[in-house]
């Protein structure tokens, strides 16, 4: 049975073979409990009308859809960009917060924890946590910690506890199993806020339908500015898949669409150094979905590179394994030296700085030939302040 107006899952949370819930015997009720709130508080009036009202007041919503005109000059098509980098806190993240925290609220869960790569989803959560006064505390990967200094000052300012993970190659992956790990030893009173669309079931849909607000402005924003509802191309990038997630939602079941992921492809698919999980990834297991995982023969899970820490995750979320598996969604792998390239020219064509991970998105101008009279709507997914370091050593060379 569908369970959800545009996702094509069923009730336990599958995408086809990907998705399920693959998670330790203390966090069954617990799972169940946030499955069954979902399900109750996103069909309820009064919970929607405050979510709603928070994203329009608070994260300055909606984000203008912006006709970048000589980007499309540029490259003779009609380039549309959903500015995602304008919303408060400077990415998509925060639409997702705003809800999960919400439903966090209304389930009476006092202690808020998070993973965090890039900064940005713990930067999110603290803000939100700040807003409605409840404790926070962020794992993010010592890793990270040290290369995303500036996102980790934010935090502690908005109030939260960062704790560095020293294990594995000290990550986003390693973030998450910690944060994993203190939710089996505070089950009841602690909600875990996952930043993207993967984890077990409900996670991959709940995520998907906080970040819907995304695709359901662009079919308004489009259809007064263009007199059309629908876009020949829908892009996005994907690490765990959220903002792609958003974007594409109320388009998947309209075929006319053609929806394109970017994934990071580090040094190069073939490198060893990429994360370009739905290229290189086989079945698997990881933070409680089934989904493409890059891993090794023998099924250990391989270490992703990316010049973008927000991409550089060995899964991806079940609904993008799903449309790509299906071909409803097209995969391009968009190298560190592309996605840079892309930055750069959006930057001098329309004085816009992206955020490493929307640069690959941008890049796939640059692969795919588009005719004049298509219309192309690219989900910026956020703005380009945390990467100036990665911009600034790039100019250099
Ligand atoms: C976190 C992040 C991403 C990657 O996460 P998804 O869940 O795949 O969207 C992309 N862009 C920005 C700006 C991010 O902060």
């Amino acid at each position: 049975m569908n369970t959800d107006p545009c996702l094509p899952v069923d009730e336990n949370g599958y995408y086809g073979n990907f998705g399920g819930a693959y998670i330790p015997e203390i966090l069954h009720s617990n799972v169940e409990k946030l499955h069954q709130a979902f399900l109750k508080y996103i069909d309820d009036p009064e919970f929607i009308a405050e979510y709603e009202e928070l994203l329009s007041e608070y994260v300055g919503r909606p984000t203008p859809l912006y006709h970048a005109k000589r980007l499309s000059a540029h490259y003779n098509t009609n380039i549309y960009l959903k500015r995602e980098d304008l919303c408060h806190t400077g990415a998509h993240k925060i639409n997702n917060a705003i809800g999960s925290v919400l439903l966090a609220k209304r389930m009476g869960k006092s202690r808020i924890i998070a993973e965090t790569g890039a900064g940005q989803h713990g930067v999110a959560v603290a803000t939100v946590c700040a807003l409605m006064g409840l404790e926070c505390i962020v794992y993010m990967g010592a890793t990270d910690v040290a290369r995303q200094q500036p996102n980790v000052e934010r935090m502690k300012m908005l109030g939260a506890k960062v704790v560095p993970v020293e294990s594995g190659n000290k990550t986003l992956k390693d973030a998450t199993n910690e944060a994993i790990r203190d939710w089996c030893c505070n089950p009841s009173d602690t909600f875990y806020v996952i930043g993207s669309t993967v984890g077990p079931h409900p996670y991959p849909q709940m995520v998907a339908r906080f970040q819907s607000v995304i695709s359901r402005e662009i079919r308004k924003q489009l259809k007064k500015q263009t007199g059309r509802e629908l876009p020949d191309y829908v892009i996005a990038c994907i690490g765990g898949g959220s903002n792609a997630a958003g974007a594409f939602y109320h388009f998947i079941k309209e075929p006319s669409v053609k929806l394109i992921a970017a994934e990071a492809a580090g040094l190069g698919v073939d490198s060893g150094m990429s994360a370009a999980t739905i290229r290189l990834g086989k079945e698997g297991i990881i933070h409680g979905a089934r989904t493409l995982v890059m891993q090794t023969e023998d099924g250990q899970i391989t270490e992703p590179y990316s010049i973008s820490a927000g991409l550089d995750y060995p899964g991806v979320g079940p609904l993008h394994a799903y449309l790509a598996s299906t071909g409803r969604s097209e995969v391009a792998a968009v190298t560190d030296s592309e996605a840079l390239d892309a930055a750069f020219r959006l930057t001098r064509t329309e004085g816009i700085i992206p955020a490493l991970e929307s640069s690959h998105a941008l890049a796939v101008l640059d692969q795919r030939k588009f005719r004049p009279d298509d219309i192309v709507v690219i989900n910026v997914s956020g703005r380009g302040d945390k990467d100036m370091m990665s911009y600034e050593k790039a100019q250099k060379n």
